[in-house]
């Protein structure tokens, strides 16, 4: 069958993943949750939505009702989320939330025990998973092909621009640049290195502390420590332009990518050579791979679920941590 998919929040991402889905064949934008009615008007429009499968911030519970929609995928501001989530999950209806799932891990955990119980599949947004050069690098990996790991370097970032965007807004954002790019680094380490980092040490430097308020980072250095004794070394940061790479070294080889996470091409090598799999936009891959996983149980080659956004959030709790504490924290 066709995943038939409701999207809340229709501005600047969902409108990439709606356009992404056009070339999909098992997932279909069937309906909207919005509280803009000339966006709704638009959307309907071009995406031949039926009234009926659209709704807004105060009546979206009524889903429950609606039996030509399977999903909601959420892609409000990150404070939203949880909320948003649970009220979808108590309609009966699966969901797709975007990264990062919550603020915290303390919501992150509520965001999964809610959809455990209403029976219903999260998954959270983690397109990369999906994304054919990433994939090859990790198959390498867990075919021993890089020998035994040492070393992940992320460096995630850009340049953040307008300063009264919800993205800087510590309510809404619940944090700054971790939350929005270094979550990338966070998740390319334990993809790449296949493992789940036991401590976490970070540094913070603010050199705007005007468009930076308190509560949003804007550069966190932050290192990783995994049980077989490899280490990451990672940037996150709204303030520096063409930050985006992976590097994974080994006894055996390495693979590098730049760029490693930006909506594509992803360009890359390793030791055996250039990476040459096929771009194919990121999200159309993903909005399929979510239906063969929400229909067939079809796992990607590493998880998109509740599990994994909210170990992505116990590491960024523990990355705040170590900001405020100067202390190395232990996960
Ligand atoms: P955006 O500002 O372009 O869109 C946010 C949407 O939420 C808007 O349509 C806005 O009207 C709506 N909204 C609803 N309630 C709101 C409120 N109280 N305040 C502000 N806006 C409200 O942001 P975006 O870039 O589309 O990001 C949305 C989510 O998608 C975020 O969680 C972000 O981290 C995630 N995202 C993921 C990727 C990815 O590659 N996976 C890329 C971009 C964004």
């Amino acid at each position: 069958p066709v995943l038939r998919v409701a999207i809340m929040g229709l501005g600047g991402y969902a409108t990439r993943v709606a356009k992404a889905m056009e070339s999909c064949k098992r997932a279909k934008l069937v309906g909207l949750i919005s509280g803009t009615p000339s966006k709704v008007v638009d959307w309907r429009a071009k995406y031949d939505i039926p009234e009926k499968n659209c709704y807004n911030y105060e009546n979206f519970d009524k889903i429950k009702n609606n039996p030509d929609i399977d999903v909601v995928y959420v892609i409000t501001p990150n404070g939203l989320h949880k909320d948003q989530v649970i009220r979808v999950a108590k309609a009966g209806k699966h969901v797709i939330c975007e990264k990062p799932m919550g603020i915290n891990a303390k919501e992150g955990q509520e965001m999964v025990d809610a959809c455990k119980k209403a029976n219903v599949k999260l998954l959270v947004g983690y397109r990369m998973h999906y994304e054919p050069k990433t994939v090859e690098v990790i198959r390498m990996r867990q075919n021993g092909e890089f020998g035994k790991l040492k070393f992940f370097q992320g460096l995630s970032g850009f340049a953040i621009g307008d300063p009264t965007q919800w993205r800087l807004n510590k309510e809404l954002a619940g944090g700054g640049a971790m939350m929005d790019i270094g979550i990338y680094s966070i998740n390319g380490a334990r993809f790449m290195l296949g493992e789940e980092p036991i401590w976490v040490t970070a540094q913070e430097t603010k050199t705007d502390p005007v468009k930076f308020k308190e509560g949003v980072d804007e550069t966190i250095q932050f290192q990783m420590g995994f049980p077989s004794g490899a280490v990451a070394s990672c940037l996150s940061t709204y303030a520096m332009r063409h930050l985006d790479r992976f590097f994974l070294n080994g006894e055996k080889g390495f693979a590098e990518m730049q760029p490693s996470t930006g909506y594509g091409p992803i360009e890359g090598r390793t030791h055996k050579g250039q990476l040459t799999q096929p771009h194919i936009t990121h999200q159309t891959l993903q909005m399929d791979g979510m239906a063969q996983l929400i229909f067939e149980g079809v796992q990607p080659i590493v998880p998109v679920d509740g599990e994994e956004g909210l170990k992505d959030l116990k590491i960024i709790d523990a990355i705040y941590e170590a900001v405020k504490t100067g202390k190395k924290v232990d996960l």
